[in-house]
């Protein structure tokens, strides 16, 4: 047999309530600030994510799905969505828009990863992103939706990291002191701290090798060189959470991964696997850059599968369990479309109804019944047809009730 391919994901029935779960939550949560959806294509160009992810970024190098469509364009898979929902803001006259444009997302994203738990080469990122805003104010809603949209999933074991990494003209002299500081131990370093030195030294700073971490604790701190107007911001975003009683971390070292960020980054992390779920920042020239008019953003990605397999998984099952209302056996071949034709009946009015489709016994179907969770049985014969009345069982009590089959809602309800 053909199998999928390693890193993509089956999402089955069993599962997928959860993932409907947070998709509502999700809708629910960022609805309320009046943001709306947005749905992109997966695929674009690949020069849409060189120029907008950074050519020299991990994701860019090394786990970009890519390749050559039959006119011989270069295409990719998208491995992030920030950079489609700018090229379609751009695209689609958004900037005249009135701002804030406040956009969300939920869709799937491709990286050639390691394959482990919480990290797929498939996986679905949750997203919001906001355009034409610099103000503070607008970070702190942004950081406010992540974490509303968390508290609605009931997570609450994560912590809020937060760093400001300025404008472009304060990191370059901030960059070019760290690589002073870097320069005399660089051979210590891992190989791709190596590399990051020459091409993306920022990136020195997230590297989760134990022997560089050590190396950078005396690293000099992003947050001593940044110009007046980002260290305001960062000042009064720092304020304003103290104010909103949201609890954070600062975290001198989170540069996150992307080149396009400036000024506020952000991360929330599991406290108890110690991985991000999500994180976003400003990025105020990525529009721009991208041949767009000079438009301030700011937003984030939250990766779902690391929700579902690390947070909510370990929830109450209950809430995702399947439960049917009522289950319709039937006996004798005359009752078979009766029986729909009552499930129909039922499911119009909202109910869920399964009726026999596979020719059972009734002792099968009753036992199916209860594999479906229904929470009420009834069986129809020849003589309920005559009689129109129903014996309706309450499955989880086994109480047996007789009612007219016209008023089969009122005791299912
Ligand atoms: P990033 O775009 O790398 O900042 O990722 C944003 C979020 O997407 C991360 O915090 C993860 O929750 C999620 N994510 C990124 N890469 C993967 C992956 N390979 N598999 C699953 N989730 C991922």
């Amino acid at each position: 047999m053909v199998k999928k391919l390693k890193g993509m994901r089956d999402i089955l029935p069993n599962s997928i309530k959860m993932w409907q779960f947070v998709e509502e939550k999700a809708r629910e949560t960022f609805e309320k600030y009046g943001i709306n959806e947005i749905r992109l294509p997966i695929i674009e160009k690949s020069e849409l994510f060189l120029r907008g992810v950074g050519e020299e970024t991990d994701i860019v190098q090394k786990e970009m799905y890519v390749f050559k469509d039959k006119s011989d364009r270069d295409v990719a898979l998208r491995p992030e969505l920030t950079a489609g929902v700018v090229r379609a803001y751009i695209e689609n006259g958004m900037e005249s828009m009135s701002s804030p444009l406040k956009l969300y997302y939920i869709g799937n994203a491709y990286r050639y990863e390691n394959v482990q738990k919480g990290r797929d080469r498939e996986f679905s990122q949750i997203g919001i992103e906001f355009f034409g805003s610099s103000s503070y104010e607008t970070d702190v809603e942004v950081i406010l939706a992540g974490i509303n949209f968390f508290k609605n999933l009931n997570i609450t074991d994560f912590t809020l990291k937060i760093n400001s990494i300025g404008s472009t003209e304060s990191r370059k002299n901030y960059i070019e002191k760290l690589k002073n500081y870097v320069e005399p131990n660089l051979n210590e370093y891992c190989k791709d701290c190596q590399t990051r030195f020459e091409k993306n030294a920022l990136r020195l700073l997230d590297c989760k090798q134990e022997k560089c971490k050590k190396l950078n604790e005396n690293a000099p701190k992003i947050t001593d060189y940044l110009d007046t107007e980002s260290r305001e911001d960062f000042e009064n975003l720092k304020k304003a959470l103290t104010d909103l009683e949201i609890r954070y971390e600062i975290d001198t070292n989170l540069v996150r991964g992307l080149d396009y960020y400036n000024k506020t980054v952000f991360e929330f992390v599991s406290n108890k696997y110690n991985i991000a779920l999500g994180g976003g920042g400003r990025y105020d020239k990525l529009v721009s850059s991208l041949g767009g008019k000079e438009t301030p953003a700011v937003g984030f990605g939250i990766g779902e599968l690391r929700l579902i397999e690390l947070c909510i998984s370990e929830q109450e099952n209950q809430e995702f369990e399947e439960k049917l209302d009522l289950f319709i056996a039937n006996i004798g071949e005359n009752t078979k479309i009766e029986a729909i034709k009552l499930a129909e009946k039922l499911r119009s009015k909202g109910f869920k109804v399964e009726t026999d489709l596979m020719n059972r016994s009734l002792k099968s179907q009753l036992k199916y019944a209860d594999k479906k969770n229904a929470r009420y049985s009834t069986t129809i014969g020849e003589n309920e047809l005559l009689s129109k009345k129903i014996q309706i069982k309450n499955m989880e009590n086994g109480d047996i009730k007789q009612v007219d089959i016209d008023k089969i809602e009122n005791e299912i309800c």
